[in-house]
Parts: structure tokens; sequence; C-alpha cells
């Protein structure tokens, strides 16, 4: 069914129209998961055999692999990233799923014949069903494959709700997918707003959820869902922090700072956006941050140079300077940056000077909101408890950042953070066995590795007794009803 309006992408670097996408409804969720629903009740997929699903895989990560440029093109241009960023998302994409088709051949479940002599327990692992999958815009390829290809591999039949900001590169996997031989109905995507994204979490016949997303529409989600309480998985907010001790490496600290909190424009959701800096190093090295994100080259995603690219739309650029101003107000020194960057290569662009702010309290908002742009807060600590505490004292805990050369330093400061990923001596780093997911209101569940594949599974356990049993039912030592 063709959506009933269309949505206009401007690029953000540009402001040129770049594409147009359907404005998908709840009716056609309805009719998109109905076809989800027929290719795992009566379809191959789910049937076929785990090297038959990693075949088509196998292939999909060819094509994908084929077609990296015009992906990272897509992507570059509707994100506003650098192109040399976008390059390395589809790299990834296709790192992800290779891996994912190794998971659909070692599926399996467990057997316990340890209880009783004459019981076999069969634990076994399946498909869990439908799976609706709804991915945000900051890395629309990557993330998307941090969930389809283990969704797939698990024998789960698909509806995939893109960003209404970034829908090319979904579109462009789903006719790959259909390329690499993914049977009809196991693979549908509905474009639109959050209007089908919620559609899709509300519907009857999805069986597991996966959202990534900001926290609030997590909630939404969550909310959503509980029409016939599915699975849900939730990648949400974070407000990372890079924790600098005085016994680090300093150079590779100061790379991995900088890096940590701009790559990507800082529109992600690890994005190191607090650095907290020991007192007795602290002056020293804020001011070769300072000078290290003066450097940077903002501007066209396009332009081999440049470092750091264009915020997603307009209403995102007015909220990464109001929070300037709020953390401004709230006592902090904006040590570079703050401002909208203008002039000839810049004037048709969202772009943001890359912005450290110093002496931000942990009460401030910015040191507590995610700002999801190139703004670095900035907040001292005495020794390394203060630091776990200043870490640990937001509502979000998706990763962290530990530079020390201090190895028990590093174990304890790692097993005392609360958050579901922490880097050590790197920065916004991983492969596609790491799990990934949050503590607190960063999430719920994980992605990526044996635990993210298993999102897309059900337990199933078998007890079988194999001689014939009397009186187990209290109904006394007369012989059993099926004698
Ligand atoms: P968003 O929550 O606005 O949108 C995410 C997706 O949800 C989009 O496809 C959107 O159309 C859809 N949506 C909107 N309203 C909905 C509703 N009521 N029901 C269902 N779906 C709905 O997020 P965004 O602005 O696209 O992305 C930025 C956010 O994503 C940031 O908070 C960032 O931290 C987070 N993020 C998290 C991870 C992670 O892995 N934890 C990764 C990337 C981004």
């Amino acid at each position: 069914m063709e959506p009933t309006g269309s949505i206009p992408r401007r690029a953000p670097a540009t402001g040129e129209l770049v594409a147009e996408f359907g404005a998908g409804t709840a009716h056609d969720v309805n009719a998109a998961v109905g076809a989800a629903r027929t290719a795992f009740d009566e379809g191959p997929w789910p049937r076929m055999s785990g090297l038959s699903r990693a075949e088509v895989l196998l292939r999909l990560a060819d094509l994908i692999a084929a077609n990296a440029s015009l992906l990272a093109r897509l992507d570059a241009e509707e994100v506003g990233k650098p192109l040399r960023l976008a390059e390395g998302d589809i790299a990834g994409a296709v790192g992800l799923t290779r891996y994912a088709a190794g998971l659909a051949t070692q599926m399996h479940g467990s057997t316990y014949t340890n209880h009783d002599a004459d019981f076999t327990g069969l634990v076994l692992r399946q498909p869990a069903g439908v799976a609706g999958l709804i991915t945000p815009w900051n890395f629309p390829a990557l993330i998307l494959c941090q969930k389809l290809p283990f969704a797939l591999a698990a024998g789960c039949t698909v509806v995939v709700k893109p960003s209404e900001f970034t829908s090319s590169s979904t579109l462009e996997i789903a006719r790959l997918a259909a390329e690499a031989g993914l049977p009809d109905g196991v693979l549908n995507v509905v474009t639109g707003d959050g209007q089908p994204g919620q559609a899709l979490a509300e519907h009857t016949a999805v069986d597991v959820l996966s959202f990534t997303g900001s926290t609030v529409t997590g909630r939404k989600v969550l909310d959503a869902s509980k029409t016939n309480l599915k699975r849900v998985s939730l990648e949400l907010g974070g407000k990372a922090a890079s924790i600098v001790f005085d016994d680090a490496d300093l150079d590779d600290a100061l790379d991995g700072v900088v890096y940590g909190v701009f790559f990507n424009q800082g529109e992600c959701c690890v994005s190191a956006s607090r650095l907290l800096v020991q007192e007795s190093i602290a002056d020293e090295f804020l001011e070769k941050v300072a000078e290290a994100a003066e450097r940077l080259r903002v501007g066209q995603p396009f332009d081999p140079a440049t470092d750091v690219g264009a915020m997603i739309h307009p209403g995102h650029l007015e909220k990464v300077l109001q929070y300037v101003s709020v953390g401004a107000q709230q006592g902090a020194t904006v040590l570079t940056g703050g401002h909208r960057l203008t002039g000839p290569a810049h004037d048709d662009g969202l772009f943001v000077a890359p912005t450290v702010l110093d002496g931000v309290r942990p009460d401030a908002r910015v040191f507590r909101e995610e700002i999801f742009g190139p703004v670095l807060s900035v907040t001292r600590f005495g020794d390394a408890d203060e630091a776990v505490r200043l870490a640990n004292g937001v509502e979000y805990g998706l990763a962290n950042t530990i530079w020390s050369k201090d190895i028990d330093k590093v174990l304890d400061v790692g097993k005392a953070l609360q958050s579901g990923t922490v880097y050590v001596n790197t920065t916004i780093d991983g492969a596609p066995q790491m799990p990934f997911g949050g503590y607190k209101a960063s999430g719920v569940g994980r992605e990526m590795g044996q635990a993210g594949f298993e999102e897309f599974t059900e337990l199933k356990s078998i007890n079988i007794r194999t001689g014939k049993r009397r009186g187990t039912l209290g109904l006394g030592a007369g012989p059993a009803a099926t004698d």
C-alpha cells in the first residue's frame, strides 16, 4: 500500500532537498506486520537450517560491501556527517552482518539428564517471532545492522521503522537483502515519523521490539508495547564521561577526549560529553583540549578535510546552542566555541563550533542532560572515588572511558562505573562480539554479541519422562487415567 503523504529531507549541511520518504501510517504498519506474521507462521525463513540463513546473510554482507560508497554517501548526506565517518559505519555494518551470520549456525539450547533417572529436559532456543526494529538518525545503516542481521540470524521476520530524517540507506539495504535471497515478507520497511513507530510498538502481532532512540521516546515505546506484553529492548540516551587521571598517557588521552566528544558532531549515544579531569593536571590539559577543538575543521561532509559535520535539523541546532547558554547561566566558562558557524563555507548549513565549557558543577543541566552536539562539559576531581561518584551521578549509564596507566585503578574504577560499556585507554571502540547496552535510563537489554542475538530468541523447556508415572497428582495409587 502506498503511503498517503511524504516527508521531504533537506541535507543539513546545505539545505538542499535530497530525499522524500513516504509518510507511513498505522495502516501501513498493519500491512507490513501482516506480511511479516505470515512469513513467520507459514514461510521458509524460520524453518530453514541455520547454515542456509547464514548463507543469505553472508551474501547480504557482500552486497553491502559492494555498495558501500552509495550507502556511505546516503548517510553522509542525510545525517550531515563527514563521508569518511559514514564509510566507517558501512564497514561496521558489513562486519556485524558477517558476525551475525555465524550466530545463525550456532543457535542451540541445552539438555539436562541430571535430574531423575527417567527425566530428560530439553531447553530449545527458537526464533522469537515477528521483530519490530525502530532506529534513530545518527548512524542509520550501522544501528540497523546492530539489530537486523541478528534478528534474521535467529529466524525472526522483521518490520523496520527507520528515522524520518535518514531512511535512504535502510531502504537500500532492504533492496540488497532481497537481492541476497531473503524470502518475500521476511523484511518489511515502513518509513515515516513517530506515528508508525508508535503503531509498531503497539501492534499485538509483533513479538519482540528493539528500539534505539532517546530516553523520552523509549518510555513511550515501553508504554505502547504493553498491549501484548511483547519483549522490548531499548538502547537509549547517554551522558558518558572521559575520566582522565594524572598517570594517563596524556597525549593519548587528549586525542581520545577530543575524538570522544566531537566524533559524529557529538550526535552519538556514547559521546563522551563530560570530561572529568584530575585537578593536578587540569589546567594544562584543558588548554590543550581547547586548542585541539579550535583546530578541528567543521564543514561539508564531502570535503575530505572535514572533521565535524552539521547538526541534524534546525530545531536540534537551536537546542544545542540553548544548552551552551544554560551552561553559562549556571556558572560554566565557555573556553572555546559556543556559537553557530557562519561565513562562506557554513552559511547554508547547521554548523556549531566545537565547544568546551569549563567549571561545570555536578548539579548543572549541562552535566546531567544529554546535549547530543559538539559540547564538552568539564569538571575537576581529586581522587578516584570522587571521579566514580561524579561519573555515576547522572540518570544515564551507557558508557564511560578511563584514561590511566595504573591497572589496579583501571579495574577498580571500571568495576564501580554504572554503565554497560567501559572503554580503557581508547574510546568509542568495540567489536561485534561485545554486547552493548545501558544501565539505568540508558536502556533495557543488550544488542550485538551472543546476548544481542538472544534478544531475538525464546526459550522453551520440554520436560520428558521416559517411564510410566502413577499418582503424580496425589490421586492415590490407582492406575493413571491414561493407562
Ligand atoms: P528519537 O527517540 O527521537 O527517535 C528514534 C526513532 O523513534 C525514530 O525512528 C522516530 O521516528 C521513532 N519514534 C518517535 N516517536 C515515537 C513513538 N512515540 N513511538 C515509536 N517510535 C517513535 O531519537 P533520535 O532523535 O532519532 O536519536 C537520538 C537519540 O537516540 C539520542 O537520545 C541518542 O542517545 C539515542 N541513541 C541511542 C543509542 C544507543 O545505542 N543507546 C544509539 C544511537 C542513538
